[in-house]
């Protein structure tokens, strides 16, 4: 048995963890036995559980065959299913697709995709990426770049050009008397003022999370947002780019987060879901309109060398097999309607749980030390590290964030796995009941018995 004793490795968050053993399902076990519920979904990624017998037979069998062949001097079949797969089941049109290794990459492609097509198009002086203040797009320097989190960005500022931010839609924190659909169009209009102030012809695009993930956790903006959003970047020829990393492959009960409105992306960025964990893969998708002057200047000037890796494109295409085998779309639909209610009576008992909302298994809460008045705990309290390790400790894990930019709260996620079960769901509440129970103790914080 090896384990980091040597502190060998190096991470981001704090270290010693425990070392994983197996898994199976919605489950994982460490080397001393001890079982965890896997409520996050590693991070949110594994849609369809753990140890998935067909996905693990079609990697094994591509790779009896071929496990590696660079882009540059073969296409492989697997890529070529998977990219066919994915166009079947974006919005029409949107069938010209580039495979990477992960959630950055896809964004950094998407980036330089647009970038490209600009210049392609003879529109050079656009280069500004519009991001949102919360958001989370990525770690590398470029995807860095349009993500609204201080903390992540500010040390690398002097190489990652901070890009223009508007505030989220958080409108769960609003106390103003509009309607939810005014102040969906409230925030779409933020994008139309940013624009103008920064000069229509030197923005290229605007990303966002359709449902906002990590940052915002299950931020789902007003149905009015959409439209609108699409109608500004439209009026002053703006890309607008869906961050579906997290939302992706059925996570929020439709194949794609943005699925449950009719708007239409320009590039879409997918990872996460697309290899649930079985191995490194990203995508971006575009159509032809953008695709087609890029190809036409010489080749989009990018490339990895594990970009449509015939291993990873074969476990994405048997996790869509999977998918669809299995009816985890629809699954997390009606499961994550089950999370929600059992989440909103848990608030009935934790009164200071609140603001439950997401979509399918994408379901995230607030944590306030005053409800009424929306006060967050303290931020020295780091209640949300608290939260992930007394969840850790009975069993349980969960995803839980400090927000940052704009007003300051504790949220987290509860995102198991698509297959989940109503009795699996039963045992993450229960665990999260205790969980609470001893949050609360220790943050003095009240429960209704
Ligand atoms: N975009 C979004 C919306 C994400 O949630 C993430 C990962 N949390 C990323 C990009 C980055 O993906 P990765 O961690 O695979 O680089």
């Amino acid at each position: 048995m090896s384990t980091d004793e040597a502190g060998r490795l190096f991470h981001f968050t704090r270290l010693p963890r425990p070392v994983v053993d197996r898994a199976g399902g919605v489950y994982l076990w460490d080397k001393s036995g001890k079982r965890y519920i896997d409520g996050s979904s590693g991070a949110v990624n594994v849609n369809i559980g753990h140890g998935n017998r067909a996905v693990i037979d079609a990697m094994k069998r591509q790779m009896d065959r071929v496990s590696f062949a660079y882009t540059i001097h073969f296409q492989n079949e697997p890529a070529n299913e998977l990219a066919d797969q994915l166009a079947s089941r974006l919005p029409r049109g949107m069938d010209r697709i580039y495979f990477v290794s992960g959630g950055s990459e896809a964004v950094e492609a998407a980036i330089k995709l647009a970038r490209q097509w600009a210049v392609a198009t003879a529109q050079p002086t656009r280069w500004k990426i519009i991001g949102r203040m919360p958001s989370y797009h990525g770690i590398t320097i470029g995807a860095l770049e349009p993500t609204g989190d201080d903390v992540l960005t500010r040390v690398f500022e002097p190489m990652s050009r901070p890009m223009p931010l508007i505030p989220a839609p958080t409108v769960h924190r609003d106390h103003d008397d509009l309607s939810l659909e005014e102040r969906g169009l409230h925030y779409a209009d933020m994008l139309e003022a940013k624009i103008l102030q920064e000069g229509a012809d030197s923005v290229l695009a605007f990303i966002m999370e359709p449902i906002g993930g990590a940052a915002t956790a299950a931020l789902v903006p007003p149905d009015s947002y959409f439209p609108r959003i699409r109608e500004i970047c439209d009026r002053h020829g703006i890309l607008l780019i869906h961050d579906e990393v997290m939302t992706g492959v059925g996570r929020t009960g439709k194949f794609l987060g943005g699925d449950h409105w009719t708007c239409r992306p320009d590039i879409v960025v997918l990872s996460k879901g697309l290899s649930s964990g079985y191995a490194p893969l990203g995508a971006i998708a575009a159509s032809e309109a953008i695709v087609g002057p890029v190809v036409a200047m010489g080749g989009f000037l990018h490339g990895h060398t594990y970009g449509g890796n015939p291993v990873s494109c074969a476990a994405g295409v048997a996790v869509l097999q999977e998918v669809d085998r299995l009816g985890l779309i629809a699954n997390a639909a009606t499961m994550g309607e089950v999370l929600k209610d059992e989440l909103a009576a848990l608030s009935r008992r934790f009164p200071f749980v609140g603001d439950i909302r997401g979509k399918g298994l994408l379901v995230g809460a607030e944590i306030y030390a005053d409800p009424e008045a929306r006060r967050p705990l303290p931020r020295e309290a780091v209640a949300n590290v608290r939260l992930i390790d007394l969840a850790f400790e009975r069993g349980l894990i969960i995803y839980s964030r400090r927000v940052r930019g704009g007003p300051e709260s504790d949220n987290f996620m509860v995102c198991p796995p698509l297959i989940v079960t109503r009795a699996e769901i039963g045992e993450i509440i229960a665990t999260l009941g205790d969980t609470l129970e001893a949050f609360a103790r220790e943050f003095n914080l009240p429960v209704n018995h």
